[in-house]
């Protein structure tokens, strides 16, 4: 069972949601159809280095209301829609669970008519797993923008992490893409989730014990953004998740490059940068664990992040004055900042230099360091260690070039699946 192919196992866990008489209800026998978004999914994961998870991913609903242009399930476009009511998303997840396939669960879902029936939907699902079926594990839940706060607060207690789709930088723009969706009452719903999760932190930190199954949203809550739909830049979407993270309680920030999907009103706008998006995770990566604050970022003239290199070589080649850094005497704050050094090596490199002989790359490549990048902002013993940086072997490559080369259109987003 164990070895089963993926599609093979999300078949079985689909046959868990029929009624033994009379097989899969009418309202998912199209989970397979060409251009359904399926319900099931399942992910493996890397919460932190050396640790995997397997995740259920569930999608509740493809049904939705919204109308939000750039979405494969907004309500005016055909396609086949399917529904699992909590207790069937029960059966599956825990089916799932007990054959070894996975840990944890992540639910998210559409919103078929008014949003505080499907939360409604969302908290007996997760009502059913916590207190009828005792499930301590890790359950990640996308909050429904339009819920009630006695309904935020039932869902943060039961799940161990609650998301928001921002899906753009400000007001503005989300009113371009997403006329259903209110910035301010995604905001407000934000602020009243990370009240909870703080005050659980804080509860837990003066020595409450921990509740596995009143976890309240204790892993921090994510927030995602689509990247490209709208006139939002780097700039701004990195400002307005600096700020978000400001007040605590968020664990990180997922962006989706935008995607055209046929059928849409947005079907003929192009394609955003996969890298774009890869840059962003970058840049956050700076901000949370290297010590960078919003505004060393450094942009392209547009707002844009470079595409070219990354967030953190950026910030080195508009900083000479910083470097070269000396191996064998610079501090932490000044080796991570170093393009090739993380802080896992940074780390090594002050607590190991004093005890091991330092004489070159090959010793540096062996306390992590990523050498063919960090040797050129590098000197050891007053010795410069490499001469010509990668970064300046680039000029061949423009990952610009290839942006709007073609122009395809997808029938779904792996973005809507967050
Ligand atoms: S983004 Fe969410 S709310 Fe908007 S149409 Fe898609 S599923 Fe509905």
């Amino acid at each position: 069972m164990q070895n089963l192919p993926l599609e093979r196992k999300l078949d079985v866990l689909m046959s868990l949601a029929a009624d033994d008489r009379e097989g899969l209800p009418p309202r998912l026998r199209h989970t397979k159809d060409v251009g359904a978004l399926r319900p099931l999914n399942i992910r493996n994961l890397r919460p932190r280095p050396g640790m995997r998870m397997s995740l259920l991913r569930i999608l509740m609903t493809n049904a939705c209301t919204f109308n939000c242009h750039y979405c494969p399930m907004r309500r005016d476009r055909a396609m086949p829609r399917t529904l699992l009511k909590p207790e069937e998303l029960v059966r599956i997840f825990l089916g799932a669970h007990r054959r070894g396939w996975c840990q944890g669960l992540f639910v998210t879902t559409g919103i078929p008519g008014r949003p505080v029936h499907v939360m409604d939907q969302l908290i007996q699902a997760l009502e059913l797993l916590r207190e009828r079926h005792r499930f301590g594990g890790y359950i990640h839940v996308k909050l429904v923008p339009g819920a009630e706060l006695s309904q935020i607060e039932r869902l943060t207690a039961l799940a161990s992490r609650v998301s928001l789709n921002f899906e753009a930088a400000c007001g503005a723009s989300l009113a371009q893409i997403a006329p259903d969706k209110s910035f301010p009452v995604t905001l407000d719903a934000f602020q009243q989730v990370r009240r909870l999760v703080l005050l659980e932190r804080a509860e837990q930190a003066e020595g409450r014990p921990k509740d596995p199954l009143h976890p309240g949203g204790t892993a921090g809550m994510t927030m995602q953004f689509v990247v490209g739909a709208t006139p939002d830049t780097d700039r701004t979407l990195l400002d307005t998740v600096a700020g978000l993270q400001a007040g605590g309680g968020v664990r990180h920030a997922h962006f989706s490059a935008f995607r055209p999907i046929s059928d849409t009103p947005m079907e003929n706008v192009l394609a955003a940068p996969a890298l774009r998006e890869h840059r962003l995770y970058q840049a956050t990566y700076l901000m949370g664990g290297y010590g960078f604050s919003a505004d060393e970022v450094v942009y392209e003239p547009g707002g844009n992040l470079p595409l070219a290199v990354d967030p953190k070589t950026a910030w080195a080649l508009a900083h000479p004055e910083r470097f070269p850094v000396e191996v064998s005497s610079a501090s932490y704050e000044e080796l991570v900042r170093v393009p090739g050094i993380g802080p896992v090596a940074a780390r090594r490199l002050v607590t190991e230099r004093g005890g091991a002989v330092l004489r070159g790359l090959a010793d540096l490549r062996k306390l992590g360091a990523v050498t063919n990048r960090a040797g050129g902002f590098l000197t050891l013993r007053g010795r410069r260690l490499q001469t010509t940086r990668w970064t300046e072997q680039l000029g061949f490559w423009a990952p610009e070039d290839e942006v709007g080369a073609y122009h395809m259109v997808y029938q779904v987003s792996p973005g809507t699946f967050r």
